[in-house]
């Protein structure tokens, strides 16, 4: 963390694993608050949409009254990062939702829903992510997404390794747009969520 600076970020708390990412973005240093409504938006530097079930999450935005302010806050530069489901969220188009499923278009791709299987098809791997040269990331795949399109200004930040899925886009950057298909939130590895709280905290801190 930049000296002296520390900032909010949001967890949208409408559903799904929220507690684990508070509990890493805690551990980095960050003040942490659940996002239900739109003043709570107000208040934060940045955004975590967490791990669970996208459909749902897309609905409840809609209940909450959400998802236009959310919309429009992204398109305003707010710094995001989706996990798994938040992936999808993030999406500009997803394939193998429900028809009904709003994506926020935070990032320029195409995302496909239970790219991998189902439920028992859940994985794990040690991948190689831009950024984070010291040590492979060890990635915990739920159910989740890939990336199956990224438009042009869209970095490839980690793909997996191996396997019949060999290739496949499963970590993103868009600006200060942040989406991985699978779980740091649940590995005791902080270093995607400080990766993402460096990104909201350099423009702050003019650096
Ligand atoms: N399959 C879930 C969905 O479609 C995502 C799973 C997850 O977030 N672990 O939203």
């Amino acid at each position: 963390m930049l000296d002296g600076v520390k900032p909010t970020i949001g967890v949208l708390a409408l559903q799904g694993d929220v507690r684990e990412h508070v509990h890493a973005l805690e551990a980095c240093g960050a003040d942490v608050v659940g996002v239900r409504r739109e003043s709570e938006l107000a208040t934060i530097d940045g955004l975590v949409i967490p791990g669970g079930e996208s459909t749902a999450i897309s609905k409840l935005l809609e209940v909450f009254d959400l998802l236009e302010p959310l919309k429009q806050r992204l398109r305003d530069g707010l710094p995001a990062y989706g996990s798994c489901a938040g992936m999808i969220l993030l999406a500009s188009e997803v394939f193998d939702t429900r028809p009904d499923m709003k994506p926020l278009h935070g990032i320029d791709m195409t995302v496909r829903r239970n790219a991998f299987g189902r439920q028992v098809d859940s994985f794990e791997a040690d991948l190689d992510f831009k950024g984070l040269d010291d040590a492979p990331v060890r990635a915990v795949f739920i159910r989740a997404p890939w990336v199956e399109q990224a438009g042009q200004d869209v970095e490839i930040l980690a793909t997996v390794p191996s396997g019949p899925a060999a290739g496949r886009i499963v970590a993103v950057r868009q600006g200060n747009v942040m989406a991985t298909s699978f779980h740091p939130e649940v590995t005791g590895d902080l270093r995607v969520h400080k990766l993402f709280v460096d990104t909201v905290v350099r423009p702050r801190a003019g650096v």
